[in-house]
């Protein structure tokens, strides 16, 4: 069997794989045809102005129906198309479907002029050679003017790295937004904040989660939002799902939210029903 895998595939299989588990091996293999299988989607989750709770933007989350395990989820498969390097393949997808999907709602609804898109993208896709290529060539083919695509990378994946430095760059020259995902949860340094190209911070959700009842979330969140303003970055809240989160959240000086309170992760006619609405206010 493994013998049968190793041929006509791409997967590495090097000394760190050496612990996977057969189902991940197993997971690791369907990666690798997935794409060309069509088994992807796109959903996209609104992104609204916490102070009109307009949406100005969605970022694309994407899902795998697997032909016998259903919908996989990508916080488990993710982690395996990094390491085997199916990411470069899925993320090269994800990309160009979400900047079309964007470029299409923009011909569409009068409202959607300015709507962003954010794209999730791996350290190691970002780091693969002619990234940064492929974003242009994106970009150019689809139509998407390049202010309007936001691209979230983790702090983890930009942590002390000259390749992912000099991608982030690249990104910032072709005009890009550049958002750092889940800020707060890894262990970086602030000097971060100084040397890559940032517009955007996404204060991870963890930190909104339990904002009412724990003194110490509610003072990293206002720390960060501070941060954000005085480096005038952008700032978003993830995770937002009730009331009294928002009103905490836009107090402490956040301009953007995201969450179950204003949407999940809706297809894409969900997400052209928002937008036929007058000015796309989605509350
Ligand atoms: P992320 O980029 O931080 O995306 C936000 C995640 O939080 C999404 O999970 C979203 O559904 C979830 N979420 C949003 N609002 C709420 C809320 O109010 N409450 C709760 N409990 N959860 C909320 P999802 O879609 O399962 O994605 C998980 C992670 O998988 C993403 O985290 C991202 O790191 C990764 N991912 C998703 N799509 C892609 C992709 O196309 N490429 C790459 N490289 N990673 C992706
Ligand atoms: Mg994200
Ligand atoms: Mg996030
Ligand atoms: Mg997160």
């Amino acid at each position: 069997e493994a013998k049968r895998r190793g041929k006509g595939t791409s997967v590495c299989f090097s000394d760190e794989m050496g612990e996977r588990t057969a189902a991940d091996a197993e997971i690791i293999r369907d990666l690798g045809q997935a794409v060309e299988a069509g088994q992807f989607t796109l959903v996209y989750q609104p992104i609204v102005a916490l102070d009109d709770l307009r949406m100005t933007g969605v970022e694309a989350l994407i899902r795998w129906n697997h032909p016998t395990r259903g919908l996989v989820s990508p916080v488990e498969f993710i982690p395996l198309a990094e390491r085997s390097g199916h990411i470069v393949a899925i993320g090269a997808w994800a990309l160009r479907e979400a900047s079309r999907q964007a470029a299409q709602w923009r011909a569409d609804f009068p409202g959607a002029g300015s709507l962003t898109v954010g794209v999730n993208v791996a350290g190691r896709q970002l780091r693969s050679p002619g990234f940064v290529d492929e974003v242009a060539a994106v970009l150019r083919d689809t139509g998407l003017p390049p202010g309007l695509l936001s691209i979230e990378v983790t702090e983890t994946a930009v942590l002390d790295d000259e390749e992912s430095a000099a991608a982030l760059l690249g990104l910032r020259g072709l005009g890009l937004r550049l958002a750092l995902d889940d800020f707060g949860t890894a262990a970086s340094s602030l000097g971060l904040l100084l040397t890559v190209p940032v517009t955007t911070l996404k204060l991870d959700r963890s930190f909104v989660e339990s904002i009412t009842t724990v003194g110490r979330q509610a003072a990293v969140a206002n720390a960060v939002s501070q941060m954000a303003n005085a480096l005038d970055f952008s700032s978003v809240a993830e995770g937002i799902e009730t009331d009294e989160q928002r009103d905490l959240i836009r107090g402490l000086g956040y301009k953007y939210g995201q969450g179950y309170l204003f949407g999940r992760p809706l297809p894409p006619h969900e997400v052209a029903a928002r937008l036929e609405t007058i000015d796309g206010v989605v509350v």
